[in-house]
């Protein structure tokens, strides 16, 4: 379904039959009435093993509302990745009934550099860009974390050993901390829930797939939220999160 047609229609029809998050995200919305949305995943334009369109085919079958796709960018990449993906985004869209979302990961770039390539896949079409975190699995660039915040990139992921002052800044910047499903970054999951509760800041969950076999249903998103010692009534939230993103993006383009 095209996006055009998707926002035309929730102006015909009272969006609350349709998204929660037409209410206060702090009311009570079960976790079961949720759907996955995962705003981060590749395809092989960088390391993952799926095309754009087989990955977007896979989410569907899965039962995904909507995915991200965000391949690993740097300076060298970044202008031959994104207009793909912002390409094959729009042209799946009129065939899938999973919402796609183009965007990019920035990985691995030194720290100064973070916030000309956040505001450069934003400037070739990326509506979702994360950066790659200090996660506790590779050794990223210490300062990464910080230099994301400050760039206002979407969602910082696997913070790794994120600080509270850090937390408290992505708060204040509205970037999300990710909690994530993926083996070894989501060592640190139980540090950053915790962290990331205690400053306010908001979370969300993703899968960080590269193979079909790493895509997870909304049952194990909840497991892996809890394992990470987050309540009940936040794991909700985190799922609200996430729809809230789907929901504004699109009409919110130039969010910086
Ligand atoms: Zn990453
Ligand atoms: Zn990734």
């Amino acid at each position: 379904m095209k996006r055009e047609k998707r926002e035309g229609q929730e102006r015909h029809f009272p969006r609350v039959l349709h998204f929660p998050l037409f209410f206060d995200i702090s009311s009570k919305i079960p976790a079961y009435y949720y759907v996955m949305i995962d705003l981060h995943t590749h395809t092989l334009l960088s390391d993952g093993v799926l095309l754009p369109a087989e990955l977007v085919q896979r989410a569907h079958n899965a039962g995904y509302k909507a995915i991200g796709i965000t391949d690993h960018v740097d300076m060298s990449n970044i202008d031959f990745v994104v207009p793909r993906i912002v390409e094959a985004s729009k042209e799946l869209a009129a065939y899938s009934k999973t919402t796609i979302i183009p965007g990019a990961e920035i990985t691995h770039v030194p720290p100064p550099l973070i916030r000309k390539l956040v505001e450069k896949a934003r400037s070739l079409g990326a509506q979702l860009v994360v950066v790659h975190g200090e996660t506790v699995a590779e050794p990223v660039i210490p300062g990464t974390n910080r230099a994301a915040i400050e760039s206002s990139a979407d969602i910082l992921s696997h913070p790794g050993l994120i600080s509270m002052e850090d937390a408290v800044l992505a708060k204040e910047n509205g970037v999300m901390l990710e909690i994530t499903s993926r083996k070894g970054h989501s060592l640190s999951n139980g540090h950053v829930a915790k962290i990331a509760m205690a400053a306010g800041a908001t979370m969300i969950i993703n899968t960080d797939s590269h193979s079909p076999d790493d895509l997870i249903s909304i049952h194990r998103a909840k497991i892996v939220l809890s394992a990470a010692g987050i309540p009940e009534e936040s794991i909700d939230t985190i799922f609200a999160n996430s729809q809230k993103f789907v929901d504004t993006t699109g009409r919110n383009e130039c969010r910086k």
